[in-house]
């Protein structure tokens, strides 16, 4: 062998077992998580080679709006004419990804916070460290001053992946400088610092962090950006940057990328082209999927196979995708169930249309969520009652104390009780110029449901989300995982450690 090449080998052969070059990797957080997955890969032995990782979150998609979502679902095609094969009602439907082979509980509570934050949650998976609520991708250690340092970061998944060669996208219905998809790319001591505005104030300025939707503008080796909050990026009057940049401008300088900001300019793309796409479809959030013009934004279930045709067309050493249905949250966090499930269906259609693209040998697939919401499912309601609807009474239900005129089971007030309702929530909210409230029937999609506390908005709930996995390294899904282990999962299946 030539000396040349034997000086190669020797270079190349420790790097899978060499430990990941990040600050995160000091956290006790860190520690735990690989010794969990240890744990697994021990059980499972022979953990096949991911090239691919395709990771969904499903913002505040906790375990009852699955299971309400997966009843709403089968329940709205079988009122479109469409039952589900085998429909009974609905409770035996299942969605895209509770098909998946693998299954985990996951644990999100952040450093400081038993109840978490998207930001939090999602640095857990993308540092491989639990870090504090509110913040993106820095040590739970580490302050605005770190940004004088930027090198003492931890690596975001999307630096990690980039550092070896793999291509990279982030797709979302939110704004792309949110929580979730700012996990792929970002470090902020403050979430909320997504641009040049008032979230991001003159004093907190001074820190010299560089505001989200900036570090997305420079961050080299995104292959596919696809969402909302193009405001973020634009100088006011046409956005609401106060710094006068044009950070589309910039991108596209550095990038020489398309971009596109409606439905009929995707699709005229050739997702096969080399240059990088970044499409912004709306200034703020992505409508949400009930209110959307499809002539202007397209459905998650388009930009996420977009996203996954262009990372196929790179060839190169695999990619990294993350795809968020950001609006479960969202409609959460006002109380409106309908579009909460809504928003889950879209999640799992997206979910089904990426899995018809990709080879299940060499991607690995995760659904999870970032956190749950206080959100129930409740009364004794008989099999194949609208989930969307009052408590019907059932033969050896429980609980009730009688039956308004209509034959709804009523609570002590003598009001009927939705099936759905929350812990906590606003009493009424708007979507544009459409009231939201209680007062609507529980099956109009502008209906909020009830709460035992009235706040300015519902909150997250703390107990553990499921993680659901399929494809190679998706066995070491199992149990109860700490939510940071989803970044060791990956790591492994991609043969990182
Ligand atoms: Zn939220």
């Amino acid at each position: 062998m030539k000396p040349l090449a034997l000086a190669l080998l020797l270079a190349a052969a420790p790097l899978a077992a060499r430990p990941l070059d990040t600050s995160a990797s000091a956290e006790p957080s860190w520690a735990r998580a690989v010794a969990e997955v240890n744990d697994r890969a021990r059980t499972v032995g022979r953990i096949p080679r991911a090239r691919n990782v395709i990771l969904f979150v499903g913002d505040g998609m906790g375990v009852s709006t699955v299971t309400a979502a997966r009843i709403f679902a089968a329940q709205q095609a079988n009122a479109a004419g469409s039952p589900p094969p085998g429909f009974e009602g609905g409770e035996e439907n299942r969605l895209s990804f509770e098909r998946m082979p693998h299954t985990a509980l996951v644990k999100t509570y952040n450093v400081n916070a038993q109840v978490p934050d998207s930001a939090g949650t999602v640095s857990a998976m993308t540092m491989g460290a639990k870090t504090r609520i509110g913040v993106l991708n820095l040590n739970p250690g580490q302050s605005a001053k770190t940004c004088a340092t930027p090198q003492a970061f931890p690596k975001s998944l999307g630096e990690l992946a980039r550092a070896r060669g793999m291509a990279l996208g982030v797709v979302t219905t939110t704004r792309i400088t949110h929580a979730t998809p700012a996990g792929l790319y970002a470090h902020s001591p403050n979430r909320n610092w997504e641009g040049a505005d008032r979230a991001y104030p003159a004093v907190d300025r001074q820190s010299g962090c560089a505001d989200i939707a900036s570090q997305l503008a420079r961050f080299e080796g995104l292959d596919v950006i696809l969402g909302g909050g193009a405001d973020r990026f634009r100088p006011a009057p046409q956005g609401n940057r106060d710094d006068g940049r044009d950070l589309i401008a910039e991108w596209q300088a550095r990038s020489g990328g398309r971009f596109v900001a409606d439905t009929a300019a995707l699709r005229a793309l050739d997702p096969g082209a080399a240059a990088p796409v970044l499409g912004l479809f709306a200034a703020d959030h992505l409508a949400y999927n009930a209110d959307a013009d499809r002539t202007r934004e397209p459905a998650l279930a388009e930009l996420a196979t977009f996203a996954v045709r262009k990372l196929q067309a790179k060839r190169g050493r695999g990619y990294v995708l993350l795809v968020e249905g950001g609006r479960i949250d969202h409609a959460h966090h006002v109380t409106n169930a309908w579009r909460a499930l809504d928003e889950t269906v879209e999640l799992a259609k997206a979910v089904e249309a990426v899995l018809a693209l990709v080879d299940p040998r060499d991607t690995l697939v995760m659904v999870t969520a970032d956190h749950s919401h206080v959100f129930t499912i409740a009364g004794y309601p008989p099999r194949g009652n609208d989930i969307m609807g009052f408590v019907r009474p059932i033969e050896g239900g429980e609980g009730r104390t009688g039956l308004d005129p209509q034959g709804n089971v009523i609570d002590r007030q003598g009001r009927p009780i939705p099936t759905l309702g929350y812990a906590n929530g606003p009493a009424a909210t708007r979507i544009g110029d459409t009231l939201l409230s209680g007062n609507k029937a529980p099956t109009d999609r502008d209906f909020l449901q009830p709460k035992h506390f009235e706040l300015e908005i519902e909150t997250h709930g703390g107990e553990d989300v499921a993680l659901y996995a399929t494809g190679p390294g998706s066995a070491l899904v199992s149990g109860s995982l700490e939510q940071n282990s989803i970044f060791h999962i990956i790591a492994r299946a991609l043969g990182w450690r």
